[in-house]
C-alpha cells in the first residue's frame, strides 16, 4: 500500500516529485524546487551578477534569463525597480557595480517615460567613476537610441561635479569599452559655467594644450598638467614622487616604467584610495615598501578601519580576492612573485569581516550548513577566479559563525559531515578545507535530516545553496516542518543563494523561511534579524 500513500503525500514528497499543492517547478538537476519571484531575481542578479555563468547554464544563458526577469520587473514597477538598483550599487553592497549598471541601463532603455527619467536622474549615483560611465555607454548604446533625455542625463554627470573632480576623472579613467570623455562630452555638449570647466572640456575633446614649464594657473586643473609633466621622457622617479604628491596624481598618471620604483609608491600611497590599495599590496611588497615598519603599520591601520572600508565601498569579496591572492604569493599567471608580509595578511583577515559591518549577535542556536554537492562547484562569485559558489558560501558563513556564540558548522552533499572550521582560523585556511571536501549529488533536506536524528537543538538553519537539489526522499521545507513538530522548537530556515538562478528551497508561503542573497553586504544581518523573529 505505500505506493499509494507516496503518490500524494504534502509531508513527504520526494525530491523528484513536486510537493502536492505547490507551485513547486522543475530545477535544472531533475528535482523540484520553489521558483523565487521575480523581484528576488532581481536582487540576486544585482548582487551576483552572470559572469562566468554557472554549473548548468552559460554565462549568455544566465544573463538572458537575469535580462527577462528585470523586464518583467520593469513592466510591473518601474519606479521600485531603480529604487532598488540605487540602494544596491551606492551603498556598495554588491562585489560588483555592472549587474547594476546593466540594469539601469535597461531601466533606462526599456522602462515607461517615467521609468526612463527616473533612470536617467540615478545615472551619478550609480556610475560614480569614469569607467562606469563609459559601461552605461556601451550597454546603452545597443538598447536605445541617444535623445534628448540621454545626453542631458550625460551632460549633467559632468556639470554637477566640481571641476577638480571632473579633472581627476579624466586623468584616473581616460577610456574603457572603446569610450572616453571625449565621446561622452562630444554626445553630450554640457555648456561651461566657468573659465575652468570650458578649458577642462576643451582639453578633453581636442586635446591637451602644450604643457609649459610652470603649472596651470587654474588650481582645478594643475593635476592635468601634472600628468603630463608626469610622461615628459626622461622624467625621474623622484620628480614624478613630488607630483604625485603635490598635485595628488593617481597611479594611473603615473608612466608605466616608473611603476617599479618605492619612492613613487610611497608618494602614492599617502592618498591611496582603500580599492586601489587592496589591488596593490603585492606590488607594494615587490617593490620594497613593505619592508618599513612604518608603512606596513600604515596600510594594516586602514585595512581595518571599519569606517573607510565602509566609505570606500569595500565589498567582502574584493577583500577575499586580495587575501587569497597575496598570500600565494605570486600572480595568478605566475608572472611576479613576492614574499608575503604576515600583518598585512592579518589584516586583510580583519578587514574581511569588518567590511560587512558590525552584525549583532543573537541568542539564537544555529546551524551553519553549506551545499558542497558538484553544481556548487561551477561558476565564480564575483568574476573571481578560483572563487566557485561553494568555496565563498564558507566566507560567508563565517561572518555569522564570528558574531555567534552557539553554532554548528555542517557540509553536505547526499550525505553530511560536521566541519571544524571557526573564524578563528585564517580565511585562506577556510577556503581551502572546502576545496579539499569531495564532491557528490544534492539533497539540501540533510542539514534538518541530521538535527533531527542527532538531536541537535536549533533555532535557526542557514544553508547556502544554489537550491538545485533532487536526491532525497523528502523536501527540504517538508524536512524542516518535520524537525519543528518532533522537537517542539519554532525553527526557521535561511537560504542563502549563492547563485542568480530563479530557484529555492524555501517554501513562500512559510513565514518561517527566507530567501536571502549571498554575499550582499546586508544579508548578514537581514540573517540575524530574522532569526530572531
Ligand atoms: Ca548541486
Amino acid at each position: 500500500m505505500s505506493y499509494l500513500g507516496a503518490a500524494f503525500n504534502e509531508k513527504r514528497t520526494p525530491q523528484s516529485q513536486p510537493i502536492p499543492n505547490t507551485n513547486q517547478v522543475p530545477n535544472s538537476a531533475g528535482g523540484f524546487s520553489f521558483p523565487v519571484d521575480d523581484w528576488i531575481r532581481l536582487h540576486r542578479f544585482l548582487i551576483l551578477g552572470s559572469e562566468g555563468g554557472s554549473y548548468y547554464a552559460a554565462e549568455r544563458t544566465l544573463t538572458a534569463e537575469n535580462t527577462e526577469a528585470v523586464q518583467r520587473c520593469l513592466a510591473a514597477d518601474g519606479e521600485r525597480v531603480v529604487r532598488e538598483i540605487v540602494a544596491v550599487s551606492s551603498a556598495g553592497r554588491a562585489p560588483k557595480n555592472d549587474p547594476a549598471i546593466f540594469a539601469l541601463a535597461l531601466a533606462a532603455s526599456l522602462g515607461n517615460d517615467a521609468t526612463r527619467r527616473d533612470a536617467l536622474g540615478a545615472l551619478p549615483l550609480v556610475c560614480r567613476t569614469g569607467t562606469h560611465l563609459f559601461h552605461f555607454a556601451q550597454f546603452v548604446d545597443g538598447m536605445r537610441g541617444w535623445g534628448r533625455g540621454l545626453r542631458a542625463a550625460i551632460g549633467r554627470w559632468y556639470s554637477e561635479k566640481p571641476v577638480k573632480e571632473v579633472a581627476y576623472q579624466a586623468v584616473k579613467y581616460g577610456q574603457r569599452d572603446g569610450w572616453s570623455h571625449r565621446d561622452m562630452l562630444r554626445l553630450a555638449h554640457p555648456k561651461p559655467d566657468s573659465d575652468a570647466r570650458r578649458i577642462l572640456y576643451h582639453w578633453i575633446t581636442q586635446g591637451w594644450e602644450r604643457i609649459g614649464d610652470a603649472p596651470h594657473d587654474q588650481k582645478d586643473l594643475q593635476i592635468v598638467w601634472a600628468m603630463e609633466k608626469a610622461k615628459l621622457p626622461g622624467t625621474t622617479a623622484k620628480t614624478v614622487a613630488e607630483l604625485v604628491r603635490t598635485y595628488e596624481l593617481p597611479r594611473e598618471a603615473v608612466p608605466s616604467g616608473l611603476l617599479g620604483e618605492r619612492i613613487v609608491w610611497e608618494s602614492l600611497l599617502e592618498r591611496m584610495p582603500l580599492t586601489a590599495l587592496l589591488r596593490n599590496l603585492a606590488t607594494l611588497t615587490r617593490v620594497g615598501v613593505m619592508e618599513s615598519r612604518t608603512w606596513q603599520n600604515h596600510i594594516a591601520v586602514q585595512l581595518t578601519d571599519a569606517k573607510r572600508l565602509k566609505a570606500a565601498r569595500v565589498h567582502p569579496i574584493a577583500v577575499l580576492a586580495a587575501l587569497k591572492t597575496y598570500v600565494q604569493g605570486h600572480g595568478e599567471r605566475g608572472k611576479h612573485t613576492w614574499n608575503p608580509v604576515a600583518k598585512i595578511v592579518d589584516a586583510l583577515d580583519a578587514a574581511f569581516y569588518a567590511s560587512f559591518g558590525n552584525v549583532e549577535s543573537t541568542s539564537k542556536r544555529w546551524v551553519l550548513a553549506l551545499d558542497v554537492s558538484g553544481s556548487m562547484g561551477g561558476g565564480t562569485v564575483g568574476g573571481i577566479i578560483g572563487l566557485s559558489p561553494r568555496v565563498a558560501s564558507a566566507a560567508m558563513a563565517m561572518i555569522t559563525a564570528a558574531t555567534e556564540t552557539n553554532v554548528e558548522t555542517v557540509a553536505f552533499q547526499t550525505s553530511l559531515q560536521r566541519l571544524s572550521i571557526s573564524p578563528r582560523q585564517r580565511l585562506d585556511d577556510i577556503v581551502k578545507t572546502i576545496s579539499d571536501l569531495p564532491f557528490g549529488g544534492t539533497d539540501c533536506a540533510q542539514p534538518m535530516l541530521w538535527a533531527m536524528g542527532n538531536n541537535v537543538e536549533a533555532d535557526a538553519f542557514v544553508v547556502y545553496t544554489d537550491s538545485e537539489t533532487w536526491h532525497g526522499k523528502i523536501h527540504p521545507a517538508q524536512a524542516l516542518r518535520q524537525y519543528r513538530e518532533k522537537t517542539g522548537i519554532a525553527a526557521r530556515l535561511i537560504v542563502v543563494g549563492m547563485v542568480a538562478n530563479q530557484f529555492t528551497i524555501a517554501d513562500p508561503d512559510d513565514a518561517g523561511m527566507l530567501d536571502v542573497v549571498g554575499f550582499d553586504t546586508a544579508t548578514p544581518q537581514v540573517i540575524a534579524d530574522f532569526a530572531k523573529g
